[in-house]
C-alpha cells in the first residue's frame, strides 16, 4: 500500500481533486461551492494532499466547517492524508470569487460582492451602493451589519422593498 496512486500523474490527480471540490458548498450560501467562493487557494500534492484555503473575512466561523467537508468529500472518495491549511494572508478579496459564483449568488437572492470594493472599512461598507439581486435598482439602504449569519449583512431595496442579503468581503 506504500505507493500511492497519486504519483502516477500528480497533477492529473490536483485537477481531480479541484472537481472534487466544487462539490463542497459553503454551509452558509449552500448554492456556492469553496471554488466558486474563491476560497480554495491552492491543491498540491505530495506525500500529503495539501489543500490551503483563504477565509472569506478573517474569523469567518464557517471555515473549520468547510476544512471538515473537504476532508470528508477527499475521505469518500479514497483520498488519505489529507492536511488542510489555513491561510489569513493574503486576505481573501472579492475578486477570488468565480464569475459563474457571483451569478449563482444573485440567483440565490443574495447581492454579490462588490468588484470595485477593494479596501472594506465598516464606514465604505455602509455607504456603498449594493444592487437589489430582485430587481437591479441600486436604490438599497444598509439595515444590518449582520444579516443571517455573521458573513453576510442585510440590505433593503428602496424601490420594490425587498430585504437580502450581502455578502460581505471580510
Ligand atoms: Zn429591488
Amino acid at each position: 500500500m506504500e505507493s500511492s496512486i497519486y504519483d502516477i500523474n500528480t497533477a492529473k490527480e490536483e485537477q481531480k481533486i479541484w472537481a472534487l471540490l466544487q462539490d463542497v458548498k459553503d454551509p452558509e450560501v449552500p448554492v456556492l461551492s469553496v471554488v466558486d467562493l474563491g476560497i480554495v487557494r491552492s491543491v498540491s500534492i505530495d506525500e500529503k494532499i495539501n489543500i490551503v484555503i483563504t477565509p472569506t473575512y478573517s474569523g469567518c466561523p464557517a471555515m473549520d466547517v468547510i476544512s471538515m467537508d473537504i476532508r470528508l468529500k477527499l475521505l469518500e472518495k479514497g483520498y488519505k492524508n489529507i492536511n488542510v491549511q489555513q491561510s489569513l494572508s493574503p486576505a481573501w478579496t472579492t475578486d477570488w470569487m468565480t464569475e459563474e459564483g457571483k451569478q449563482k449568488l444573485k440567483a440565490y437572492g443574495i447581492a454579490p460582492p462588490n468588484p470595485k470594493q477593494q479596501f472594506c472599512t465598516t464606514d465604505m461598507f455602509a455607504e456603498e451602493a449594493v444592487q437589489c439581486p430582485r430587481c437591479g435598482s441600486h436604490h438599497t439602504k444598509l439595515i444590518s451589519q449582520f444579516g443571517s449569519t455573521a458573513c453576510k449583512s442585510m440590505y433593503q431595496c428602496q424601490e420594490c422593498k425587498e430585504a437580502f442579503d450581502y455578502f460581505k468581503c471580510h
